[in-house]
């Protein structure tokens, strides 16, 4: 056939996600020889800033039975022998294969020649999806040919052999971008999706990431990885554990929510710094993008404080940030648990934009408006308000109790009122100001959940508050050691976890006014998720009793293992847990965790590729002396992600 009647393939095909893959390894649009592929030596101090890793380019074909990855061969190979192996991604009017692989798509010459007639055939009527290991010479594309947004676009490879390695059976759904598929589909056959160059990128950026964050930590500032146990005991406070049955009767274990107890023990037991890539464990149901098993980055350090712990975790961020994300600023910017919650309602603001609250309770103290006057006279009662940009398209309407409609309340502002709003909020022509009158903490709340609410319709209708390119990580500081339980506001409950250590400028009111006592507790935020939190420990025994017993109200004979060893030249120590997944996918742009997992469970907490939880006979239950608790009534719901 004359070359001029080939078809181009490929031409929009290539767009998207496959070229990040390599830019996620630094390599876009290079031609990449072997010679520069060596590990570069770490530095054995810190660099100036910014600190970032060194950029390693590993050997991406050391010991396999290929020459060469889909994605990388360019101009500078032509007249090279190859062998490539991959997926048949597309196959052309028996014309052309696109080959793919992790690293990206090479366009196949398929031998028209008479004598390779056979060999067409098979590869004509290969399925799609199917592993084939390609030999051949790497060629030019003819002119006007190349496919500039491909990075193997200029060549091709002039097949010479072809081995079929594996053929695929048809596939429940097909492995491209523009393909839409359910979440439970994609879940239940992950396998599938992770050969998606999205979940590709995301998984490599992942693991290049841990890889970093591990050479900040143990090669430049000597931190030990230490693997502590997942198979541990019923602990006071925190989240709901999973249990594990043992063969004891009546006794269990269970999985660690996180290593918290055993980080501290690690300082009482002198590692001075140690460091896990933990899995956790939280048996806590179905919450939006929660997963009851998950990965954070574990830190305790002894002899340190809340300050230095920051400096270090801005430290590890920066030096582990993908390089295509641009620049970040460090040190991050702080803010109080109390600016938090008066100007954004929330402990995890979002400050990528505006809308923060004020009080305007003192212009409406003499108001004629009889519930905002009425609010003003209980006690914690205020008015708050957003004043929403360019949001006169939002429309509130209020039912009354009486059942009568009633719109804004314009009508019954004095002229007084409106000009001491305007100065205090600034609005601006179509600007929209939502008042919220009633207990201090209520009223902030529902304004902090308006303000997000507000910024999704904005940005439904097309207005950029939220840029996902921009990251603000935020750090928020002097949260109260205690908060009023949810479902007993008499008792406490920890804000962080028991074992958090007073404000030191608090310390005298925790016997007198716990609710008062500001901790030693501080969350890291980015973009309004929170993504880190820690705190410097109680290590002092009779302390970390008290709060446990007298405050807490827990059973402090479960923790009698960590009381003593506190008790046995604990040294000052804290630390902080990175969740890793939500950063990732915060990075990535993800709208779930379950995109930046390799093996995700569902909303419901199943793995729907296994199918697990599963049943276990009463046989086999019997050696843990458990028996099944049937239900009256099994439900058979169907699990849709
Ligand atoms: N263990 C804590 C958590 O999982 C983090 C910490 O305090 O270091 O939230």
């Amino acid at each position: 056939m004359a070359q001029a009647a080939r078809p181009v393939l490929g031409l929009g095909l290539f767009r998207g996600p496959v070229p990040i893959v390599l830019r996620s390894l630094g390599l876009r649009g290079t031609c990449r020889s072997r010679s520069n592929r060596q590990a570069q030596p770490l530095q054995s101090h810190p660099p100036r800033r910014p600190v970032r890793a060194p950029s390693t380019e590993p050997d991406l074909n050391s010991f396999a039975l290929r020459t060469h990855t889909c994605g990388e061969l360019c101009t500078a190979h032509i007249g090279q022998e190859v062998r490539l192996c991959g997926w048949v991604q597309y196959q052309r009017q028996g014309i052309f294969i696109v080959l793919r692989d992790f690293d990206g798509l090479t366009q196949i010459v398929i031998p028209q020649e008479k004598s390779a007639a056979h060999l067409k055939k098979i590869l004509c009527e290969l399925p799609l999806e199917s592993v084939i290991a390609v030999t051949g010479t790497v060629i030019p594309r003819p002119p006007g040919q190349a496919n500039l947004e491909m990075p193997t676009g200029k060549i091709e490879v002039q097949m010479q052999n072809a081995e079929i390695l594996n053929r695929c059976r048809k596939l429940p759904f097909e492995i491209k971008e523009l393909v839409k598929k359910s979440e439970a589909l994609r879940m239940q056959f992950r396998y599938l999706d992770l050969r998606s160059s999205q979940m590709q990128y995301s998984l490599r950026l992942r693991s290049q990431m841990v890889m970093k964050m591990r050479e900040y930590l143990c090669n430049l500032h000597g931190f030990v990885d230490v693997e502590t146990p997942t198979l541990f005991k019923k602990t006071p406070g925190g989240a709901k554990e999973f249990v594990v049955p043992s063969m004891e009767p009546g006794k269990f274990y269970c999985l660690p929510q996180s290593p918290q107890q055993f980080k501290q023990l690690l300082m009482i037991g002198g590692l001075d710094r140690y460091f896990q890539v933990a899995r956790c464990y939280r048996d806590e149901g179905s919450k939006p993008d929660r997963q009851p098993e998950f990965t954070q980055i574990d830190i305790e350090m002894s002899f340190i404080d809340q300050a230095r712990i920051r400096k270090l975790i801005e430290g590890l961020i920066e030096y582990s940030w993908p390089e295509e994300k641009g620049d970040i600023d460090t040190p991050f910017p702080s803010m109080t648990y109390a600016d938090a919650m008066d100007s954004y309602g929330v402990d995890k603001p979002d400050t990528r934009f505006g809308m923060k609250i004020v009080d305007v309770s003192e212009m409406f103290r003499n108001t004629e408006i009889s519930f905002l006057r009425n609010a003003l006279s209980c006690p914690r009662g205020a008015i708050r308000m957003i004043s929403v940009a360019d949001g006169v398209d939002l429309t509130f309407v209020t039912l009354q109790p009486d059942g009568t409609w009633k719109s804004a309340i314009s009508k019954f502002l004095t002229d007084m009122e409106k000009s001491q709003l305007c100065h205090i909020t600034n609005i601006q022509k179509g600007d929209v100001l939502i008042l919220a009158a009633g207990d201090w903490t209520k009223a902030n709340a529902a304004l902090g959940k308006l303000r997000l609410e507000c910024a999704d319709i904005l940005e439904s209708r097309g207005v950029t508050l939220r840029d996902p390119g921009i990251f603000n990580f935020l750090w928020i500081i002097d949260f109260p050691l205690f908060l009023p339980k949810e479902d007993n506001p008499e008792e406490f409950e920890s804000a962080h976890h028991p074992f958090t250590a007073p404000h030191p400028d608090d310390i005298h009111l925790i016997y007198t006014e716990p609710n008062k006592v500001r901790s030693q507790h501080y969350d890291l935020v980015l973009n309004g998720n929170e993504i880190g939190g820690g705190s410097i420990r109680i290590h002092n025994m009779e302390l970390q009793k008290y709060v446990l017993e007298t405050i807490l109200k827990e059973d402090s004979g479960l923790l009698s293992h960590l009381l003593e060893a506190l008790d046995s030249g604990a040294p000052p120590h804290g630390g902080i847990a990175l969740g890793l997944d939500r950063l990732l996918a915060l990075i990535v742009g993800a709208s779930s965790i379950r995109d930046v997992i390799a093996f995700p469970k569902s909303f419901r907490g199943r793995d729907l590729m296994s199918k697990a939880p599963d049943y276990v006979s009463p046989e086999e239950l019997n050696p843990y002396h458990i028996q099944v608790n049937w239900p009256t009534e099994m439900h058979e719901d169907n699990d849709k992600s």
